[in-house]
C-alpha cells in the first residue's frame, strides 16, 4: 500500500511577553502572543438544532438558550462590521446549532454582504430546508456552503442523527446545487463500527455528483463526553479505508492555513482520470493550531478563541450596555491576546470543554 503522510504539527512559542497587553491594544488585528492574527470569523446563530447527532448533542434534555439571550440580526451584523473594519476579518462563516432554523438568516447574510470591504460569506448546515431557501440565501450574498452528511444509508443516518431525515438532507443538497452554489462541500465524521466502512461509498456518491467531500476527525465535543482517543477513526484509518478503491494524490496547491489536507482522487480501475477531490481534517492527530486564524462568537455573543477554550469573553452584554465599537474591539483583542498555543488534546491534563459542539458553533 502506498503511504501518504500529512505534515507534522507545529506548535508556536510566544513571540512577545503575554503580560504586555499594551501591544494587543495597539494592534489593528486580533493578535495573540504566538504571533497569529485571526481574520476568519465563525458566528454561531443558534444553539438549537433539528437533529441530534451523537457526536455533537445529547439525545434529550437539552436546554436551549432563550430568544432574548441570542444575538439579534442587527447585533450579529454589528459584530461582523467591527471584525471587518477593525481587524481585517475577510471570511465569515455562519454555523450553530443549525443556522437554517433562524428565520432571519437571509437578513443577516445580506447585512454582512453590505459591509466594506465585503467579506467572503460561508454557511455550515445540515441542509434540512435548504432546497427551499438556497436561492434566497445565494441572492442575499452567500458565497460558500458546507453540508454535513455522514452517510447515504437511511438506517445509518437515523442511528447517527437520531432522526429519520436523510431524504430531507439529500433534497437540501440538490437544492443548493440547483441554486448554483458552487462548490457544495460535504463534511463527514466517521464513527467506529457505525459508518466508517461506508467511507468509500460516501466518497463515490459525492464524486458522482460533483460534491467535494471532507472527512473530519471526531473531536471530544460530544455532550455525553464519551469520546475516546483510542477508538476514534484517524486520518490514517481514513486513508486505509479509501485506498483499496481510490488513488489519492496530495494536492500541491498551498494550504494557506486551511484545515483540510486535500487530495486529488482517481479510481484504481481508471488511474489517469481525476474524478474530483477529497479533504481530510485531522484536527486530533495532526493539529493545525500553529496556523489557526479563527475567532469564534457563540450565539449569545461571547468570544471563544478556540473550540476547546474553557473561557469566553462576553461581548454582547457590553454591546447591550452601550459600549462603543472601540470598547468592544478592545475586549475582543484582549481575549485573543490570551489565546493558547493549541487545543492540548494530547496533554495529560486535557479537559473537554463543558459545552458540546452544538452550543459552541462548529
Ligand atoms: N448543524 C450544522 C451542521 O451540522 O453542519 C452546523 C453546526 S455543526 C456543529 C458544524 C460541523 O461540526 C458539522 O460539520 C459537524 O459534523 C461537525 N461536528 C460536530 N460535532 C463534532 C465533533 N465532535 N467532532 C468533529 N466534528 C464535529
Ligand atoms: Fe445539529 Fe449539526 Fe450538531 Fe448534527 S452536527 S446535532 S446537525 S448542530
Amino acid at each position: 500500500m502506498r503511504k501518504i503522510s500529512l505534515p507534522m504539527p507545529v506548535l508556536r512559542t510566544p513571540t512577545v511577553d503575554p503580560g504586555d497587553s499594551f501591544t494587543a491594544h495597539n494592534e489593528d488585528s486580533l493578535l495573540d502572543t504566538f504571533g497569529r492574527r485571526a481574520r476568519d470569523m465563525r458566528i454561531s446563530l443558534t444553539d438549537f438544532c433539528n437533529l441530534r447527532c451523537t457526536y455533537c448533542m445529547p439525545e434529550e434534555g437539552v436546554e436551549f438558550m432563550s430568544r432574548d439571550a441570542a444575538m439579534s440580526a442587527a447585533e450579529i451584523v454589528r459584530f461582523a462590521r467591527i471584525g471587518v473594519e477593525k481587524f481585517g476579518v475577510d471570511q465569515i462563516r455562519f454555523t450553530g446549532g443549525e443556522p437554517l432554523t433562524r428565520k432571519d438568516i437571509t437578513e443577516i447574510i445580506s447585512g454582512v454582504a453590505a459591509l466594506e470591504p465585503r467579506p467572503n460569506i460561508a454557511l455550515t448546515t445540515n441542509a434540512i430546508g435548504l432546497d427551499k431557501r438556497a436561492p434566497k440565501l445565494r441572492e442575499a450574498g452567500l458565497d460558500r456552503i458546507n453540508v454535513s452528511l455522514d452517510t447515504v444509508d437511511a438506517a445509518t443516518f437515523e442511528e447517527i442523527a437520531r432522526r429519520p431525515f436523510l431524504n430531507r438532507v439529500l433534497e437540501g443538497i440538490q437544492g443548493a446545487q440547483d441554486a448554483g452554489l458552487d462548490p457544495v462541500k460535504i463534511n463527514a465524521v466517521l464513527l467506529p463500527g457505525i459508518n466508517d466502512q461506508q467511507a468509500p461509498e460516501l466518497l463515490r456518491w459525492c464524486l458522482e455528483r460533483g460534491l467535494s467531500l471532507r472527512f473530519i476527525e471526531q473531536m471530544p465535543l460530544d455532550a455525553g463526553h464519551s469520546w475516546q482517543r483510542s477508538s476514534m477513526i484517524t486520518a490514517a484509518d481514513i486513508f486505509a479505508l479509501l485506498e483499496p478503491e481510490f488513488i489519492l494524490t496530495p494536492d500541491s496547491a498551498p494550504r494557506n492555513g486551511a484545515p483540510a489536507e486535500k487530495f486529488r482522487v482517481a479510481s484504481r480501475s481508471a488511474p489517469d482520470t481525476i474524478l474530483g477531490d477529497v479533504g481530510i481534517i485531522a484536527s486530533v492527530t495532526r493539529p493545525f493550531c500553529a496556523d489557526c486564524t479563527r475567532t469564534r462568537l457563540t450565539a449569545e455573543g461571547r468570544v471563544r478563541t478556540c473550540l476547546f477554550s474553557h473561557t469566553e469573553v462576553d461581548l454582547l452584554t457590553a454591546m447591550r450596555s452601550g459600549a462603543d465599537d472601540e470598547a468592544i474591539a478592545n475586549l475582543w483583542k484582549g481575549a485573543h491576546w490570551k489565546k493558547l498555543a493549541g487545543h492540548g488534546m494530547d496533554t495529560a491534563d486535557f479537559q473537554q470543554p463543558q459545552r458540546p459542539m452544538s452550543a459552541i458553533g462548529g
